[in-house]
């Protein structure tokens, strides 16, 4: 479904990512980890168009994306929720998902707030209350269903368990398997790399703008050698 193939994106002289090759097939739940400054955001920028690459193509559904404007790559069906959450504090909840769906036919929209609903039990308690109200975790949550409400066909998270306390970690963790087991595709960096390998399809190990490592979720949460030498903590 994305083809990320030999990209090079750069800050001025600063090469972030050094012909990075990865690939998001339909249904899958890709994890990209690495440590700080490894490039990760900047993949996940320059997929949804908020960078340009300097070479290399992205792909998204067969179609080359390089380039085109980020309004255009939501259209195709990219969801990105970024590493500082963008809800609406003075809206409520549900005004936030309403307004996520803008773009649905009303009846789309009215299916998909059930969803959400159904999926995030603890923001359907709150469905009324200010988003501003909410706890770090709850916040997170609707970050993320805002996303869905476009029901894109690629989820993008960027560190979605950042700031987090345990308790919450533990709630997000699950969600990425709930969205794992619904089918939906997902391509999240995370911090908590070993961890979230060990739920993931496939992942990717990113370090100073080269992937040094990939392969299957599991077989990569447990090589030790990996994240001594490059991810660090847990
Ligand atoms: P983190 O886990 O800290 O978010 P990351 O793996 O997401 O790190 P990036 O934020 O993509 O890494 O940064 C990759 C490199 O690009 C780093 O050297 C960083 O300093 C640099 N960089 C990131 N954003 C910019 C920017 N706006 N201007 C210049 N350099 C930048």
């Amino acid at each position: 479904m994305l083809a990320v193939d030999e990209v090079t994106t750069k800050y001025g002289a600063l090469t972030a990512l050094h012909a990075v090759s990865l690939h998001v097939n339909e249904g899958e739940l890709v994890a990209l980890v690495g440590p700080n400054g490894a490039g990760k955001t900047t993949l996940l920028s320059t997929v949804v168009g908020l960078l340009r690459p300097t070479g290399g193509t992205v792909r998204f559904d067969g179609r080359t994306i390089n380039g085109l404007d980020p309004a255009a790559l939501v259209a195709a069906g990219l969801a990105l929720v970024p590493e500082r959450r963008r809800i609406f504090k003075d809206l409520s909840v549900a005004e936030n998902l309403r307004l996520a769906g803008v773009t649905a036919k009303a009846p789309d929209r009215k299916q998909r707030m059930e969803q959400m609903a159904e999926l995030f039990p603890a923001l359907h308690e709150k469905w009324d209350l200010s988003a501003g109200f909410l706890s770090g975790g709850q916040a997170q949550q609707l970050a993320v269903a805002r996303a869905l409400m476009c029901d894109p066909k690629l989820l993008l998270l960027d560190e979605p368990c950042l700031g987090l306390a345990p308790t919450m970690v533990d709630v997000i963790f699950d969600l990425l398997q709930r969205l794992r087991s619904q089918g939906r595709t997902v391509l999240v960096v995370e911090q908590q790399a070993q961890r979230v390998l060990g739920i993931a399809d496939r992942g990717y190990v990113l370090r100073t703008g080269t992937v040094v490592a990939e392969g299957a979720g599991p077989e990569l949460a447990s090589r030790a050698d990996l994240f001594e030498t490059y991810v660090g903590g847990s």
